[in-house]
C-alpha cells in the first residue's frame, strides 16, 4: 500500500499571503483565507514544492506521526479495477501506458481508478494517487486523456495556461493517416492496436 510519510507545515504568523505556495501545490492541498495559507493534511502528498517556493521561508516538511495511506493505490478491489480498466480502454491507452515516472505506483490503472472514484481534476488525481509530485510534466498528458475520456472538462487552475491533450497517432483519422507525407503512421497504429489488445497488465508493485 503506497503511503505518505511527510507533510508540509507553516508558521502562520510569518505568512504574508503571497499565494506562491498555493500556486505551486500540485494536489490542491493549500487554500488561502484572509491572506494566510492553510494546508489540508489529507491532501498533502509531501512533495515539498511549497517549501521551495515560499519567499518568506516560513514553510517546512515534517514527518507524519502516522504514515498516511493514499486513498487510491494497489491492491485495487476487483470491481474498481474492472471499472478502471474500462476507462483505460476508453481513453485508447494500454494498461501498461506510463503515467507518472516520479510516482510509479500511480499507474494508468490506478489513475483511472481515482477518476472513476470521483477525481475530476489533476489536483484531485494527485491527492488521491500521489502522482504529480515530481516534475509535473509527463503525468499531465496521460491524466488529461483519462479525465477527458471520463467526460471531465479540465480547466486551467487559477488563471494559468493548460495545454490541451497532446495529439497522438490514436487521434488521427482518414487522410491524416494515408502516408502521403511518406509517414508510416497507419502501420504504426496497426502495430499499436495489436500490442494494446494483447498486452497483459504487469503485476502491481
Ligand atoms: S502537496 Fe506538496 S506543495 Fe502541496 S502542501 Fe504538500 S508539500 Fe506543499
Ligand atoms: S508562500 Fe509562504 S508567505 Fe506566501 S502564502 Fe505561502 S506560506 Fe505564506
Amino acid at each position: 500500500m503506497a503511503q505518505l510519510n511527510y507533510v508540509a507545515e507553516l508558521d502562520l504568523e510569518g505568512c504574508t499571503g503571497c499565494n506562491w505556495c498555493d500556486i505551486a501545490c500540485p494536489s490542491g492541498a493549500i487554500t488561502m483565507s484572509e491572506r494566510k495559507a492553510y494546508i489540508e493534511d489529507a491532501r498533502c502528498i509531501g512533495c515539498g514544492y511549497c517549501v521551495d517556493r515560499c519567499p518568506e521561508d516560513v514553510m517546512w516538511m515534517t514527518e507524519r506521526s502516522e504514515p498516511l495511506a493514499l486513498p487510491v493505490a494497489e491492491p485495487l478491489d476487483a470491481d474498481l479495477r474492472e471499472r478502471a480498466l474500462a476507462l483505460v480502454a476508453k481513453a485508447d491507452m494500454s494498461v501498461n501506458s506510463p503515467v507518472c515516472p516520479c510516482a510509479p505506483s500511480a499507474s494508468a490503472v490506478v489513475v483511472a481508478a481515482a477518476i472513476v472514484s470521483g477525481a475530476e481534476t489533476l489536483e484531485d488525481v494527485s491527492a488521491m494517487t500521489g502522482m504529480r509530485g515530481g516534475c509535473k510534466i509527463y503525468c499531465v498528458a496521460p491524466t488529461l486523456r483519462l479525465l477527458k475520456a471520463a467526460g471531465h472538462e479540465v480547466k486551467p487552475n487559477k488563471g494559468f495556461r493548460l495545454y490541451d491533450l497532446s495529439l497522438t497517432m490514436m487521434d488521427l483519422e482518414g487522410s491524416e493517416l494515408d502516408g502521403e507525407s511518406g509517414s508510416w503512421l497507419a502501420e504504426d497504429l496497426d502495430v499499436y492496436q495489436v500490442r494494446k489488445e494483447t498486452s497483459k497488465e504487469r503485476s502491481p508493485e
